[in-house]
């Protein structure tokens, strides 16, 4: 099966990675603090929280940004459920605004719709890699005193306007499960330029416990410390982070062969009336974490389902998080944006990856090409 994504492993990498195995720190070492500081220094953010994976940098966000009973967060419903739960965790309330039917991401016109005096933050979710439209959702987020988190989990690389995701907002995080834009096997990070968002995240991680002397408020002596939040255990380990640090050197090459492998979709689906490729916006890059088409006048149950068979791993992001029994049971029964609806009935994921070699592109293309012309 070619899978819709999937890692990329050399062997510095693996070396990477067994010279931690051959160190003293497996966690809590010295490979932390280098991954954050090279994700910080490659997106332009002040400080970096190497965690867990990408849902407890979310869990970590809301809970810096204060989100609590009674708070509402405005996100989108096109985007994996962690976008959501992570509000959740934390006793707030999830609103979905609905999406752009070109972008698919966010449309700022619904965040201002949903916006009430309860309204605390706003989660965007750059669908794809794609950047969301983030003067207006910052200028939305001026007027009304609000936190702007981004869910950069598909968007590592991504620029906006000449500025990279990560370095725009209260808070941004990433996630490094094997199909994202770098991998660490499960890890996350969240960067941020705010100090005191810092410090919260680094406390949370690890059970609210610190043992800096200038935060207790006594020093019984050196074996001392204090728990000042109610945290958990979210650590990421050294083994994972060197791994995530000699990804880090590739990034760049992956996402330019990503972008490769998309001028070549497109092109090859440029003649095709009832494949909708994914609409590129002129003063962004995409990090082009997914492939997202629309096919239109045919079954797409019945295209997925024989790309399937013929051994092509294709998925669909997202089913709207709403739609879901747990949101359905509580309180979201009447919840509907149009749009993602309309969008989540006709879209399809097809294979991107570094690794997707130009014959299984082509086979791909032949393949969706040939059930949607039946
Ligand atoms: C993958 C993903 C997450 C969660 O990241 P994990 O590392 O799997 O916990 C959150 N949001 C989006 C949009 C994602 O794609």
């Amino acid at each position: 099966m070619i899978p819709y994504g999937k890692q990329t492993i050399d062997q510095d990498d693996i070396q990477a990675v067994v010279d931690v195995l051959q160190s003293d720190s497996l966690t809590t070492g010295p490979k932390i603090a280098e991954f954050e500081q090279t994700v910080a220094d490659y997106v332009g953010a002040k400080y970096a929280v190497a965690i867990s994976n990408g849902t407890s940098a979310l869990h970590a966000a809301c809970f810096a940004a204060g989100i609590g009973p009674g708070d509402e967060v405005i996100t989108t419903p096109l985007t994996f459920a962690a976008s959501a739960n992570c509000v959740l965790y934390c006793g707030g309330t999830p609103v979905f605004a609905d999406v752009d039917p070109k972008t698919y991401n966010i449309d700022p016109e619904d965040i201002q719709r949903k916006i009430t005096d309860r309204t605390k933050a706003i989660i965007a979710v750059h669908l794809a890699g794609q950047p969301c439209d983030m003067d207006a959702i910052h200028s939305i987020a001026r007027e009304h005193g609000l936190i702007v988190i981004e869910d950069g989990a598909h968007a590592l690389g991504s620029v906006y306007k000449g500025k990279k995701v990560g370095s725009m907002s209260d808070m941004t995080t990433f996630s490094f499960h094997p199909v994202k834009p770098i991998t660490t096997g499960e890890g996350g990070m969240i960067v941020t330029d705010n100090e005191d968002f810092y410090k919260k995240m680094i406390l949370f991680r690890s059970h609210g416990i610190t043992r800096d002397d200038s935060m207790m408020t006594r020093n019984d002596g050196p074996w001392f410390y204090q728990q000042f939040d109610l945290g958990y255990n979210y650590r990421i380990t050294d083994i994972q982070c060197a791994l995530g640090c000699s990804q880090m050197k590739k990034l760049d090459r992956f996402l330019a062969r990503r972008k490769e492998i998309v001028a070549h979709y497109n092109e090859a689906f440029a003649d095709c009336d009832n494949i909708i490729t994914p609409y590129q916006l002129s003063d962004t890059e995409s990090g082009w974490h997914l492939y997202i088409v629309q096919v239109k006048n045919c079954d797409r149950r019945q295209v997925f389902e024989k790309m399937r068979e013929k051994g092509i791993g294709v998925n669909v992001h997202y089913i709207p998080v709403y739609m879901h029994p747990y949101y359905q049971e509580h309180g979201y029964e009447n919840v509907h944006c149009a749009n993602a609806e309309e969008i989540y009935s006709h879209i399809i994921s097809l294979p991107l990856y570094p690794g997707l070699t130009s014959e299984q592109q082509d086979y791909v293309i032949d393949t969706l090409k040939s059930l949607c012309e039946e």
